[in-house]
């Protein structure tokens, strides 16, 4: 079963990266702009792939400058996206290692943040010479890689199209044997807590333990 679950898994984001691809290069990938919370998305991700890192006795570590905002405005969805794909890069290459994400800041005007985030691996880490293809379709570093590691090579190109599309941008730092540094940086408009914006009705009846839970998306 967790055989069958697994190649399931990895068929499906093969094809939605694939999807996203032609997405992509057709120009037809719309950003929303809505109010999130970035440190939320933050610590949501950490928690997802604590688990994953601990399988390989690695741990992974969050830190924000002091002040870092905690509302902007922007695609919650397509940051997570690229977030969870480096993320993952950094989880699945680091054997026994330390995975760290420092979120840094800088106010450009009254309501205009750049937000610098860096994901840092003690992993297998990349030739120099390999990395500027990184960014190009279907492309890994080694031959084995695949084989060894699976994936298809799309994470990174999907990656550096949608923050372009942000207008930021994305680079790889590495050492072979020593480890690995991606940094994207975007700006994006500064925002303060929505009001409240779920609502959540609540009603039981005596001795009955039924539950309708309904949500609209
Ligand atoms: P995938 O991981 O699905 O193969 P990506 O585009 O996300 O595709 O990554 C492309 C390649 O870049 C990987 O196959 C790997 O060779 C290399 N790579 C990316 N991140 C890392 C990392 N943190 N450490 C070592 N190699 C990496």
């Amino acid at each position: 079963i967790e055989l069958i679950k697994t190649s399931a898994m990895s068929l499906m984001k093969t094809i939605n990266d694939i999807l996203d691809l032609s997405k992509l290069d057709a120009r037809k990938l719309e950003l929303t702009e809505e109010t999130f919370n970035i440190k939320d998305l933050i610590r949501d991700l950490v928690t997802l792939f604590s688990m994953e890192a601990a399988k390989r006795k690695s741990t992974i570590s969050y830190s924000f400058t002091e002040g870092f905002p905690n509302w902007i405005k922007g695609d919650p969805y397509r940051l997570r996206q690229v977030l969870n794909n480096i993320i993952s890069n950094a989880s699945k290459f680091t054997q026994d290692g330390k995975i760290s994400i420092e979120l840094d800041y800088k106010i450009e005007s009254h309501d205009l943040v750049t937000i610098d985030i860096n994901v840092s691996d003690t992993g297998i880490g990349i030739s120099k010479s390999e990395i500027p293809k990184l960014f190009e379709d279907y492309k890994q570093a080694e031959n084995n890689i695949a084989k060894e590691y699976g994936g298809s090579g799309l994470g990174l190109s999907i990656s550096k199209k949608i923050i372009d599309l942000l207008k930021g941008s994305i680079s790889i730092e590495s050492e072979i044997g020593e480890g690995t540094t991606v940094h994207i940086d975007f700006q994006c408009k500064l925002s303060k807590k929505p009001e409240v914006n779920n609502r959540i009705f609540v009603s039981h009846s005596n001795n009955s333990l039924n539950a309708l839970i309904a949500d609209d998306s």
